[in-house]
């Protein structure tokens, strides 16, 4: 969920750089178009200048060209001939003035305006004109029709000839002012379109990416807030389950044993009490071990104890352990193997057993008549095993099926009412499964028909292994009954610092017939076992004096052939370990029931 801090610090560089080359640009184009802009300025002022200048020398024509009408009708008036040479001056003036200004530097760009004037010879008519004027202002020698042909040829200079080169020379201006313009229009539509390019590069190199990260992570967070709150919810309810799965048994323990100590209870009454008292007890202890499995799950501290196993010997005990519940209800209880199965797998036998077990328990659970069927397969092409547990129970909800594998989920609260449970079994089973390398899934249910769940596992099967040629159609149980274990004649030595446990586990193995010794602490037991020989020891591991592994150094050092297990309230998988790689031969956990501890010491025994 940690956000990606390196993006955006990539992000924050790329876009102060590309701020910055985006700022140059922008720059960079507008003083160009201000220049531009400038320039047109300066072109508008220097037209509105020259437009004064001609419009001077137009009217300064037309002024020279009535006078010297004037003169023609009255060639003596000495006024009007003064007035013409006066004209006449200050139009000479005002040309030379324009010539000039034509060729001032800052009139570059009407050099073009100049030679336009040279090449139509403007300066040799303007001249020819002026004289023209003058020799009518100076008209005393001249004849009358000598005027008139020099005022025709005035005129027709004025109108054709000057007049058409000054109009000339504008249009030429008018024309570059209009070209400026339209440079100056395309420069806006250019600097408009950069700034669109620039921000198109900026979005789709810098914040594109940024922004799909940001959308993708508020995804996420939003999925983890509804995660986080579904799972607070479930948290919550399981709370309120677990405490009401805590609280029943517990009820009946407490009533129970105080019913126990009444004197008067006669014999079957008592039995019955003790029958109830004993399996709450044992079905709250399941419930604590499925609270452990679930959180050692959720912070990923399960530990696999990958070993070559016997398949048969797993469904050989579930099927030993479930079959009373089946006979119970009535219902038909079988195993068999659809191919034929590799004799050994390899893979962490304790959880695999409990997977099953916890599929098939379900499934006798929840089915009230008809069968349970555990069929196993072995895929060889993906060294794979496939177990199928098939029921004719009450079947699932298509909305149910989706929230089964969630810890703290159950099928709906009318299920866990009549049938109990924590609705944490398919979620460790399913964990479990996809540690041993496979997986659990519902192959199909449908509601009153039954259910089929599918597990599977890698088998790791080594080379060397047998593939069992007889598919074994029922698995009848070969589990001892505790009831039945013999072990008249060993002699066993319990060490437990707790006085009212090693009572208790005393009663329990002595109704095998073995001889029981008790050492209350680690000293007293290395003595003990140095003084007499023992066919085995159960060995508590936290103990005042000297420990269990301390104890069982010294055991060893003086005799190390007697199989000597650990009987601990540590049911954690690292203690298991500890207690194997210090020479343990076994590792038992309390609370422990009668059976599974004469079953525990007799398979020690055997070996
Ligand atoms: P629980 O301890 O409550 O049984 P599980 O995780 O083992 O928890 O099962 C969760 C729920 O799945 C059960 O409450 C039940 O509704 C449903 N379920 C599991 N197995 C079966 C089955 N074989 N048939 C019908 N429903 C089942």
């Amino acid at each position: 969920m940690a956000f990606n801090n390196n993006l955006i610090f990539e992000t924050k560089k790329k876009l102060k750089t590309s701020g910055a080359i985006s700022l140059i640009f922008i720059m960079l184009i507008s003083s160009f178009y201000l220049y531009l802009n400038n320039q047109l300025v300066n072109d508008q002022k220097i037209f509105a200048e020259y437009s004064l200048k001609v419009k001077t020398q137009i009217f300064l024509i037309n002024d020279i060209l009535i006078l010297s009408e004037k003169v023609e009708s009255e060639p003596s008036r000495v006024v009007l001939k003064k007035e013409l040479l006066k004209e006449i001056f200050i139009y000479k003036n005002e040309v030379e003035k324009f010539q000039q200004w034509l060729l001032s530097e800052k009139n570059q760009n009407y050099e073009k305006l100049y030679l336009i004037l040279r090449d139509k010879k403007v300066a040799q008519k303007t001249e020819k004109y002026l004289n023209l004027a003058k020799s009518i202002a100076r008209s005393d020698k001249l004849s009358k029709q000598e005027i008139n042909v020099n005022i025709r040829s005035i005129a027709k200079a004025a109108s054709s000839g000057l007049g058409e080169i000054l109009e000339d020379v504008t249009f030429n201006i008018e024309n570059k002012r209009i070209e400026s313009l339209k440079e100056l229009e395309i420069l806006s539509w250019i600097n408009v379109l950069v700034i669109l390019i620039l921000f198109i590069v900026v979005w789709i190199y810098i914040y594109k990416s940024l922004f799909s990260i940001i959308l993708s992570q508020d995804e996420k967070i939003t999925d983890f807030v509804v995660k986080v709150e579904s799972a607070s919810k479930s948290k919550t309810n399981f709370l309120a389950n677990i405490s009401h799965e805590i609280r029943t048994p517990m009820t009946v323990i407490i009533g129970y044993i105080d019913l126990l100590k009444n004197d008067d209870l006669k014999r079957h009454e008592k039995e019955e009490a003790i029958s109830l008292v004993s399996d709450n007890a044992h079905h709250l202890l399941s419930l604590i071990n499925e609270i452990l499995d679930i959180s050692k799950i959720e912070s990923n501290k399960v530990h696999y104890n990958f070993k070559d196993i016997e398949l048969s010997e797993i469904f050989t005990s579930t099927y030993g352990l479930l079959k009373v519940k089946a006979e119970e209800k009535k219902i038909d209880f079988s195993f068999k193997n659809i191919n034929h199965l590799p004799e050994h797998i390899y893979t962490d036998e304790k959880r695999l057993k409990q997977i099953i077990f916890n599929l098939v328990g379900n499934a006798l659970k929840f089915t009230d008549e008809g069968f349970v069927k555990v069929e196993s397969e072995y895929k060889e092409a993906s060294d794979t095993l496939v177990v199928y547990v098939k029921d004719s129970g009450i079947g699932i909800t298509a909305e149910q099926s989706k929230r089964l594998f969630r810890p703290f989920e159950q099928g709906n609260e009318k299920v866990n009412r009549v049938y109990g449970g924590t609705g944490l079994g398919l979620a460790i089973s399913q964990s479990l499964a996809r540690g041993l390398g496979g997986d659990l899934k519902i192959l199909q249910t449908q509601v009153g028909k039954g259910t089929t769940f599918v597990l599977t596992i890698d088998a790791g099967t080594s080379e060397t292994t047998r593939i069992i040629d007889t598919p074994c159609e029922n698995y009848t149980s070969e589990v001892v009954d505790h009831n039945d274990v013999d072990l008249t004649g060993k002699k066993i030595l319990i060490v437990d610092d707790a006085k009212e446990n090693s009572r208790l586990f005393n009663a329990y193995l002595s109704s095998t017939g073995a001889a029981i010794s008790l050492a209350h602490g680690g000293k007293d037991a290395v003595k003990q076992y140095q003084d007499t020989t023992f066919d085995l020891v159960l060995l508590d591991l936290q103990m005042p004096d000297i420990d269990g592994y301390q104890a069982l150094v010294l055991m060893k050092k003086h005799n190390n052939k007697i199989p000597i297990l650990a009987l601990t309230a540590h049911a954690m998988d690292e203690e298991r370990i500890k207690t194997k790689e210090a020479g343990f031969v076994g590792h038992l956990t309390k609370p422990i029931t009668a059976e599974d501890l004469i079953l525990g010491v007799f398979h020690h025994l055997k070996k």
